[in-house]
């Protein structure tokens, strides 16, 4: 027996629900579906309500009242902005008002997106120009046994710049026990950094991480462009490819994530850098492991298991 879940956001948008006696009752419901539990008030105006899944006081949603037959609500950060309407609404004037409120706050949060890339670009340019050049001794690179190569830090960050149609538009921080961060708000869709330069370059390579891009700019010379994660790839690699002269060669160097099959998942590494490299009539390159090894995923881990005399040995 299939139990269906009765509750989800779209029976509540203009699907009509006789079940409803009331718009405050309808929209409690709607807002009880992203876990708000209140008691909505018809005072025509706007009401804040705090996101459960953020800190107490937060402020983070709004609904508003129209009439007896129509109220919208949204959630900023989650990016939800619905109408709730009552069944066989004859208020279309009302159903009209709540559809403006969702589609503003629609465009207030894409503005705002857009406010805190901004800011989040101006403070990458700042900090990258007041960043010293990365320590080779910094504890990540250690464990890695890279050189810092495009690498800046500030304190014990190292920092990756990310570009975006040319322009520093990010950060990505690395922190000694290897866990990193972007900027907060700061573009991270379609945005790239790059180990070495693209002029006069044969081939350009393009791979997921940093610590990859390195590996293989140390082991084959030529430029590297970092992606930062599989999804990245395919975009990446177009914007490479209508940037480049025709004659210049492309390889796609993937990660193998080979571990996740076994877990029921899609070996996404493999998957995506085949289809970055289809998209761009590009080459596909994947590491070679050694034999017997089982944690090794990416060049930079082959590069490191035969540097420490490899696997199983
Ligand atoms: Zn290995």
């Amino acid at each position: 027996m299939v139990t269906q879940n009765p509750i989800s956001p779209q029976c509540y948008s203009d699907s009509g629900n006789d079940k409803h006696s009331s718009i405050e009752v309808a929209l409690a419901e709607a807002l009880a579906a992203y876990g708000v539990m209140l008691t909505p008030r018809a005072s025509g105006r706007f009401e804040r309500f705090d996101a459960p899944d953020k800190p107490k006081g937060n402020g983070n949603g709004w609904y508003r009242i129209h009439g007896p037959q129509a109220a919208s609500f949204g959630i900023w950060h989650l990016d939800v902005s619905e109408v709730v309407t009552l069944h066989g609404a004859s208020d279309p004037e009302a159903a009209t008002q709540a559809r403006l409120d969702a589609m503003r706050d629609r465009e207030r949060q894409e503005h705002e997106r857009q406010q805190q890339a901004a800011k989040a670009a101006d403070k990458a340019r700042r900090w990258w120009a007041e960043a010293g050049p990365g320590d080779p001794g910094h504890p990540w690179l250690a464990g890695k046994r890279l050189p810092p190569y495009n690498l800046r830090q500030r304190g014990e960050a190292l920092l990756v710049p990310l570009y975006f149609e040319g322009e520093l538009v990010n950060l990505e921080r690395i922190f000694p026990d290897g866990s990193k961060r972007p900027l907060k708000g700061g573009r991270v869709k379609g945005v790239a950094s790059l180990i070495g330069h693209l002029a006069g370059a044969g081939r350009v390579l393009v791979a997921e991480g940093w610590s990859t891009a390195a590996a293989l700019h140390e082991a084959m010379g030529a430029p590297v462009v970092v992606a930062r994660n599989a999804d990245n790839l395919a975009p990446v690699a177009r914007r490479l490819r209508q940037r480049m002269p025709a004659e210049v060669g492309i390889t796609v160097c993937g990660d193998d994530d080979r571990h996740l099959p076994a877990k029921g998942k899609a070996n996404k590494g493999a998957v995506e850098a085949r289809h970055a490299a289809l998209a761009i009539g590009g080459d596909l390159l994947m590491p070679q492991f050694c034999d017997g090894c089982e944690s090794c995923t990416d060049f930079a881990d082959v590069r490191l298991c035969r540097l420490g005399g490899g696997h199983g040995e």
